[in-house]
């Protein structure tokens, strides 16, 4: 009864993220209750292992004591600080302190917001400010990736080429611009990495030209590996090429590590392993692993220097009530103790027999691609594999295929296009991830029965 009337004041009043808002209306919210590691279980008792980390962001799993002991420990000490004023608190400075010490070649200077979508406003500020402080206020024209998600506020959701995010919000605007992704499976070049990273060059090197040139351009933004798009790899070599291009031509390369970072891919970051600095990069989910909200900024030494000697005795005018809030801090400081005590490691053994099971599903009739790194995967649904046709929209693949994984116990993140994703959290131990690959069979078994499917 209890239960029936929280759903009745959801759907009056609770307005849901990225829903149909008269199709939630419909359907009614399924409450969570409570969860365990990798375990979550609804208001009616009914236990799934969450293979999507609830949004791509609790790495470290669901009640970890260390990190729950942290965080009511700062409430009672210090539940608030601002930074204005040069004020701050001890969570803030250590956290800043180490993440800088672990981050890629020179991003040493940490901004911290309240989570991805303004990490990367931020950035968008933060680069203009650079230019007009080098006295190169013409360049103003920013460059994305097709099927990139970079956050929903105006300017993010216009960085973001998924088209819900535009559709009727008079997106993007005038002065972002796109170019294809790399998506091996459905590269109209095919699959060979070398062909796909020459070809995304030559792409990158026409779009500046058309824009106007270097000098009209301030920054370019990539996704480690592309998540809300579908889960999209680029071959070794692809993120290291666009850097140089940027680089050769003096344009800001920013990484958009929301997903990839803190131990999703593998590493802490996933610019390690390519072996590149971004001058700035955006974090947030695992960064608490979605225990409380935060993000952050990493900022390169020549950005900050820049900046800070731009603006002199005057003040950089960005920042929130809520920056570098002392109890996400303190989070963040029992998170990362997590990662370095045995988490990342875990996370890289789980990963790579996610993707050798999800690989296993290769046969399945309607499994056209799967890929990942890490504790990020997706397998590609199709009706044909020749054809690589996707599955009909008819079959309504993203509602459908959750509600059976759901019902099979498992949550994970079915895209409209037929593309599951899976972001498990890295505490998984290996009867859990074979759990979620026998699940998908599952799943996969009754989708091919829907005789919306053929
Ligand atoms: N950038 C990327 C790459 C993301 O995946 C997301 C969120 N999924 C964001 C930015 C926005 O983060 P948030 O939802 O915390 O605002």
């Amino acid at each position: 009864m209890l239960s029936n009337s929280l759903i009745e004041q959801d759907r009056a009043h609770l307005v849901h993220p990225v829903a149909s808002w008269r199709g939630h209306e419909a359907t009614g919210v399924r409450l969570l209750k409570s969860a365990k590691g990798a375990t979550v279980t609804d208001a009616t008792g009914h236990q799934l292992l969450d293979g999507f980390a609830g949004l791509w962001c609790v790495n470290a799993g669901y009640g970890q004591e260390s990190v729950i002991e942290a965080a009511t420990k700062q409430l009672r000490e210090l539940p608030y600080a601002t930074g204005y004023f040069s004020l701050g608190s001890e969570p803030a400075a250590r956290l800043a302190a180490r993440l800088a010490d672990h981050a890629p070649g020179d991003l040493n200077h940490v901004y911290f917001t309240l989570g991805g979508s303004d990490a990367v406003d931020s950035t968008v500020r933060f680069a203009r400010y650079y230019w007009n402080a080098r006295g190169l206020p013409q360049k103003d024209q920013f460059i994305s990736v097709q099927q990139g998600y970079h956050g929903s506020s105006t300017v993010g959701a216009g960085l973001t080429a998924l088209p819900a995010f535009h559709a009727g919000f008079s997106l993007p605007l005038d002065w972002q611009h796109k170019i294809s992704s790399h998506y091996a499976y459905r590269n109209p070049v095919g699959n060979d990495p070398q062909a796909i990273i020459a070809t995304s060059v030559a792409e990158l090197r026409a779009k500046i030209d058309q824009i106007g040139g270097p000098e009209r351009v301030a920054a370019f933004y990539v996704e480690p590996i592309q998540g809300s798009g579908g889960v999209l790899v680029p071959p070794k070599g692809w993120i290291a090429a666009m850097r140089a291009v940027c680089t050769e031509l003096d344009i800001l390369f920013i990484a958009d590590e929301v997903i990839t970072g803190f131990g999703r891919t593998g590493p802490l970051f996933a610019c390690e392993e390519e072996g590149i600095v971004p001058d700035m990069m955006t974090t947030a989910k695992g960064l608490t692993s979605g225990y409380v909200p935060m993000g952050a900024v990493f900022l390169s030494d020549h950005v900050y220097d820049t900046i800070a000697d731009g603006a002199g005795a005057a003040a950089v005018g960005h920042g929130y009530t809520y920056s570098a809030h002392p109890v996400s801090a303190a989070v963040g400081l029992a998170v990362l103790d997590l990662y370095e005590d045995g988490l990342l490691e875990n996370g890289r053994r789980m990963g790579a027999r996610l993707l050798a099971g999800l690989q296993g599903l290769s046969d399945h009739p309607l499994v056209g691609d799967v890929r990942g790194r890490g504790m990020l995967a997706a397998i590609e649904l199709v009706t044909d594999k020749q054809l690589k046709t996707p599955l009909p929209a008819v079959a309504q693949p993203s509602t459908r295929i959750f509600d059976r994984a759901w019902q099979n116990g498992l949550v994970l993140r079915a895209f409209a296009q037929g593309v599951i994703g899976y972001a498990p959290p890295l505490c998984c131990t290996e009867a859990e991830i074979d759990q979620i690959v026998e699940r998908t069979r599952q799943t996969l078994d009754q989708t091919l029965d829907d005789p919306d499917i053929r």
